[in-house]
């Protein structure tokens, strides 16, 4: 087992471990949010036929060169509809928006253009070059083209597409199934009012609600005591998942004894503690084929280590485009505490200037205790191992937070 690594090395000994899920078939309408197993390819041209961009005439332009021209209208072409008869010289089709372009012409002239004359004629003040207001076959997606690649998130625009294609279903990944485990003699349910020295365990919620927005399914909560019996037991109840995530009990304290337990259930432990705050000693390993984490119990850590490890562990088995949050670099305007040998991931309020230019403080004081830190920030400050107390000015990188 490693100890006191560096995140790089954390998230790469994570990242490792994590295996892709199965695929599964989803009804269109159940597919919101799922991650695609497989790329959408057009079976089809989109459109499928050439037609007119305007609710108008479709003419051949060369019949309009001296204005204003008179044409007789052969026939009706709403959407909806095919168009029967050629459009000769001299003659124009009424055509809607969407429909079916008729042999011969060429262009269409928008109804903004025309006066109608009695006589099934129409006047035409003003000409379309040729081409003019025609949208060609596959002007959007071409037949075989891949349109969506697999790996991507499945978002209204996605769910559009796909019915544009005909896909009744798509093809995404199973979630992984993720039991979390809130340990400690302290904890009571949100909804039991506090005994002298306990607190509510707001991790619990907090972790399976971030479960949920990372694509994942949060199975039943699960609560044990300080107990390396009743965690045994808990454990036992949590094998059904893929992933188990513990908060609380994996420091030093007496009483902290997922470790233990975990070991003696075979855990292969790959890392204990990380050269990070908050969260240094976040715990990994493998329970057979099940990664688990030992997430610090301080609320802030809790939330950061899931952001930082678990996240991406998630993205990873749903086999995502992208694993990590994105970070853009911006301007520290105060001062922030830091000592050297840790990786700080530091609460933060980013705003831009009138200028346009990204600026940041930190939420205020970052105690791992401190839960409103993570409640008012915006993003996380990355701050580098090397960086003491660095001051306004110093360029440091974020990542915003959209849950
Ligand atoms: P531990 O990691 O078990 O030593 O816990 C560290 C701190 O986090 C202690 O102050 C715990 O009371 C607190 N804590 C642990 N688990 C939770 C939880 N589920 N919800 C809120 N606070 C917790
Ligand atoms: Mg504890």
């Amino acid at each position: 087992m490693q100890t006191f690594i560096s995140v790089a090395e954390a998230r790469t000994l994570i990242l490792e471990a994590a295996r892709p899920m199965g695929a599964e078939e989803v009804v269109l309408a159940d597919a919101l949010g799922r991650t695609l197993a497989a790329p959408i390819v057009s079976r089809d041209d989109i459109p499928p036929f050439e037609n007119s961009a305007m609710d108008g005439y479709a003419v051949r332009a060369a019949d309009l060169q001296d204005l204003p021209a008179t044409l007789r209208v052969i026939e009706d072409i709403p959407a909806g509809s095919y168009p029967e008869r050629m459009v000769e010289p001299g003659t124009c089709a009424r055509i809607m928006t969407g429909a079916p372009m008729p042999d011969g012409a060429d262009a269409v002239a928008p109804v903004e253009w025309t006066e109608e004359v009695e006589d099934g004629t129409v006047r035409f003040n003003q000409a379309p070059a040729s081409g003019k207001h025609v949208r060609p076959a596959a002007e959007d997606v071409q037949r075989g083209e891949e349109v969506v690649p697999a790996g991507t998130v499945v978002t209204p625009p996605v769910l559009g597409i796909a019915a544009t294609l005909g896909y009744a279903e798509l093809s995404v990944r199973v979630p992984p199934r993720v039991a979390v485990i809130s340990t400690g003699d302290e904890l009571v349910d949100v909804s039991t009012a506090l005994g002298p020295g306990q607190i509510r365990d707001s991790n619990g919620p907090a972790l399976a609600a971030q479960v949920k927005t990372a694509g994942a399914r949060a199975l039943s909560p699960l609560r044990a005591r300080d107990d390396a019996d009743h965690i045994r037991h808990v454990i036992e109840q949590a094998l059904g998942a893929d992933v188990l995530l513990f908060s609380g009990g994996v420091s030093v304290g007496e009483y902290d004894y997922v470790k233990q337990v975990l070991d003696e259930m075979g855990m292969e432990m790959l890392f204990w503690k990380v050269r990070q705050r908050p969260g240094k000693p976040l715990a990994f390993g493998l329970l057979q084929d099940r990664l688990v984490f030992g997430l610090p119990g301080n609320p802030v850590s809790s939330a950061m280590c899931f952001e930082q490890y678990v996240r991406p562990t998630l993205a990873t088995m749903l086999e995502r485009q992208t694993v990590l949050r994105p970070q853009v670099s911006a301007l520290l305007t105060a001062p922030t505490r830091k000592k050297q040998g840790f990786h700080y991931f530091a609460r933060g309020i980013a705003t831009y200037d009138d200028a346009g230019r990204l600026r940041v403080r930190d939420t205020g004081p970052q105690g791992s205790n401190l839960y409103h830190s993570v409640v008012r920030a915006n993003c996380i400050m990355h701050l580098p191992e090397g960086l003491e107390n660095p001051g306004p000015g110093t360029r440091v990188q974020i990542e915003w937070l959209d849950w």
